[in-house]
């Protein structure tokens, strides 16, 4: 008999991809800086500093089913979803997080040689999650202002369009990440009408100044809008996040999606943050208002270009005439940690998430000490 090695039986395509390189954990952080978790600043992957409201913590504490399965419809949490956003709960998916639902949209759209449209700098999980598909990735890079450049988006899926591999989903995402600009509805329109699904990522979209297009939904039947409890509602650690589906769609989400992917804690969580929206929205007054302070105050550091406008919570940063990931490793020594760019779109900057007034004072003197 002749030697198997089973690396051999793998799915070709998966092999040149490089694993999605995550932000560290907390306590992996703390070990290796060497500073107590508490003292760490956490300014690199948009979460909320204040985590959840009072009344998610009471509804946790009080639980008294874990030992039960989860509910595999969420119906409590979809109908209470549905009823916030003015959609019908029929049209409401729960995930294990916004990226749970970008993956189940690659694997259900995307056969190897299909393609999506990236409009970089933007999220990364879209073309990892296509990639993984054995998708093409098409890049149709932003314009200097964070924009999109829909004239060659429109070329791109028209060109493809009825062609074997065509551009099966255009990803946008608005307020984008890592520029923080949103995209305005006259846009968003002339994308819907190309031959296409939009997936519009609304991940930070209550930081905005600018209403929720989910029930967009209603209206056009090859949109998709994806959204979050990671970052308003401050629970990133447990997993939520939800889209807003056409109904054609649903019966095929219905097949892909594990019973049990939401779990007990999530759900009772979302539930929570859901019935207490005045305290979620105080939440995000408070870091809207301390994303202002932050931009302003960054504008007293000298070698610091912050993007103005941030519609999301985080800053966008060009960094002047030194490297950026060297102020970033300056910055994590402190135990301040940022996000560092070095793409070709996006070459020497950093990002910074809103955090609470104490830990943009210890960044900018920190920055100002460099
Ligand atoms: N979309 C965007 C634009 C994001 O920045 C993120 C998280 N960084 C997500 C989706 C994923 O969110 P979730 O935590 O719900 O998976």
């Amino acid at each position: 008999m002749t030697e198997l090695d089973p690396a051999s039986l793998l799915n070709p395509h998966i092999a040149g991809i490089s694993e999605y390189s995550p932000i560290l954990p907390l306590d992996v952080l703390s070990e290796r800086l060497g500073i107590p978790v508490e003292k760490l600043i956490k300014l690199d992957a948009n979460e909320n500093p204040y985590g959840p409201v009072q009344a998610v913590r009471e509804a946790l504490a009080s639980y008294d089913h874990y030992h039960i399965y989860p509910d595999p419809q969420q119906d409590a949490l979809r109908q209470a979803l549905a009823a916030s956003m003015g959609v019908d709960t029929e049209n409401v998916l729960v995930g294990q997080g916004a990226d749970e639902l970008l993956d189940y949209l690659c694997r259900i759209f995307l056969s190897p040689g299909d393609a999506i449209v990236n409009t970089p700098p933007t999220f990364g999980m879209y073309s990892f999650d296509a990639k993984l598909q054995g998708g093409e990735v098409i890049d149709v890079a932003r314009d200097t202002k964070h924009n999109i450049d829909a004239r060659t988006i429109r070329a791109t899926v028209e060109s493809r369009a009825g062609s074997d591999h065509p551009v099966k989903l255009v990803f946008l995402t608005s307020p984008n990440n890592p520029t923080g600009n949103w995209m305005n509805d006259e846009v968003l329109m002339d994308m819907l009408s190309l031959p296409t699904m939009i997936v519009l990522d609304e991940a930070y979209v209550e930081f905005a100044d600018a209403e929720s297009r989910a029930d967009w939904v209603r209206r056009h039947d090859n949109l998709v809008v994806l959204r979050t409890f990671s970052k308003a509602a401050g629970i990133a650690g447990l997993r939520l996040g939800y889209g807003i589906f056409p109904d054609w769609l649903m019966s095929t989400l219905w097949k892909y999606k594990q019973p049990y992917n939401v779990n007990v804690a999530a759900s009772i969580a979302g539930l929570a943050s859901l019935a207490n929206p005045d305290q979620v929205k105080a939440i995000v007054e408070k870091l809207k208002a301390e994303r202002q302070r932050l931009y302003d105050l960054l504008g007293e550091v000298h070698f610091i270009d912050a993007v103005s406008g941030s519609q999301a919570n985080y800053v966008l940063c060009k960094v002047l005439g030194r490297g950026a990931l060297e102020v970033k490793q300056a910055l994590e020594k402190q135990g301040i940690l940022v996000r560092h760019y070095a793409k070709a779109e996006l070459e020497n900057y950093i990002r910074i998430s809103v955090g609470r007034p104490d830990q943009t004072d210890a960044l900018i003197s920190a920055l100002k000490a460099l």
